[in-house]
């Protein structure tokens, strides 16, 4: 019989080591918010494959889309000939689109291939090269995401030299220090001393930074960053890939700043589960590319496609804007009265938009120095509890919250109780 040991040793003899996996166990089985290892142990999601699953694992709308889908086509390719899912779903995220006037959708299959997009649209659409990121920022693993992510152990040391044309602002985070006045002040000394504005093509920045520890991007940040982009000809890209959804309390992160983006990236908890992602943005840029420069032999799987379109539905119908934030709020109150117990490991900087919530792991009570690498322990001991918790942070001080917004109360109590426990060391 198959057991969870038996598989990681097989795991670790055909799988290289660079590809890790945060918890020693295998799935067998998943409904909605809980997962079953192959152990027959139950667990809470907390992680929902790393913001994958907002509908929960195997939404039943999503199965029966995809079970309508596989009986009539899998794969055509759409660059060979079209078919109605990727227009339908083009279609509804163009309405969906938080910017003025028409837009496009150009759909792909991952995270990565969606920013790579984005990034070759506004080079294509602007005739510049020029990019720019933030430091803690995460856009994916291919060569020129790589580059742009902003974070050099795992994601960049030893991978060789990145693509050129990026460079780096600090994001501002209040807590470590970083002001949003930190932030421009870096902007400026960057266009006086290294680029000029008119070769710059974009400025690409996660709402909420994800893998960097759920950090908001400052609404007067986005502000001026909009300033300045319309002041230079310069695109602004948001990264949805992990806020969007509903996962923040609204369909995409950027929209609790009001602050229109050209182009936004788009991949995760859209196919619950299905590998899709897109790029949506305003069609003037859009269009700018010539036939053929873009698309992908999966782009827009016919499956995927189906599957998202259940997804808006789901969001719709079963109020899920609402649910993210009745989720935040209560996270946030429990971990609040967690944050006062002396009995267990000291937590703070509780925070989040909606259901992104997250909280670090700290020195001591009532400090301010975070414990760094602090957050992997917790998520161990959250395992032994039966729950699936993920770290973030760009020091391991942080654990994210990613729970499905389709789970019950009773469910996302359970995680929380399984949290607490495995605070109390
Ligand atoms: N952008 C953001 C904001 C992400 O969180 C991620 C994945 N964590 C990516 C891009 C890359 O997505 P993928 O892993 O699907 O390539």
């Amino acid at each position: 019989t198959v057991s969870n040991v038996d598989l990681l040793s097989r795991r670790s003899a055909a799988v290289p080591a660079g590809v890790a996996t945060g918890l020693p166990l295998f799935v067998s089985r998943a409904e909605n918010a809980e997962i079953w290892d192959e152990d027959g142990r139950r667990y809470v999601d907390f992680a929902g494959g790393i913001a994958v699953l907002n509908v929960g694992h195997r939404h039943p709308r999503v199965m029966a889309a995809v079970r309508e889908q596989l009986a009539a086509y899998t794969h055509v390719a759409f660059q060979v000939t079209a078919y109605r899912p990727y227009v339908e779903l083009a279609e509804r995220l163009n309405a969906l689109a938080p910017f003025s006037g028409e837009a496009r959708t150009l759909l792909l299959t991952t995270g990565a291939e969606a920013v790579e997009n984005a990034v070759k649209i506004a080079r294509a659409a602007t005739g510049r090269q020029g990019v720019i990121a933030f430091t803690g920022g995460f856009h994916g693993r291919t060569a020129l995401t790589m580059a742009l992510t902003g974070k050099v152990v795992p994601y960049k040391r030893g991978f060789g030299m990145p693509t050129p044309g990026v460079y780096h602002l600090p994001f501002p985070v209040p807590h470590q220090g970083v002001e949003v006045a930190d932030t421009l002040r870096a902007l400026t000394y960057l266009f006086a001393a290294d680029l000029s504005p008119e070769d710059v093509a974009a400025i690409i920045i996660e709402p909420v930074q994800g893998e960097g520890g759920f950090h908001a991007a400052p609404t007067e940040l986005l502000q001026e960053l909009r300033r300045l982009c319309d002041a230079h000809g310069i695109l602004l890209i948001a990264d949805e890939v992990q806020t969007g959804f509903a996962r923040t309390g609204r369909m995409f992160g950027i929209e609790h700043s009001g602050v229109e983006p050209d182009l936004m990236t788009v991949a995760k908890s859209m196919a619950g589960g299905l590998p899709l992602s897109g790029v949506i943005g305003r069609a003037a840029i859009m269009d700018r590319v010539e036939p053929g420069g873009l698309g992908g032999t999966y782009g827009g799987s016919p499956i995927a496609c189906a599957a998202a379109l259940a997804v808006l539905d789901v969001i719709a119908e079963e109020g899920l804007l609402d649910r993210a934030d009745a989720i935040g709020r209560r996270a946030k109150d429990r971990l609040t009265a967690m944050s006062a117990r002396s009995d267990l490991l000291p937590i703070g900087n509780i925070r989040g938009l909606g259901a992104m919530i997250a909280f670090d792991i700290m020195e001591q009570r009532g400090g301010s120095a975070v414990a760094v690498n602090g957050a992997k322990a917790v998520t161990m001991r959250a395992a032994d509890e039966g729950l699936i918790l993920l770290a973030c942070g760009t020091s391991g001080e942080t654990i994210r919250i990613l729970v499905p917004l389709t789970a019950s109360d009773a469910v996302l109590d359970e995680g929380l109780a399984a949290i607490e426990r495995a605070l109390a060391a």
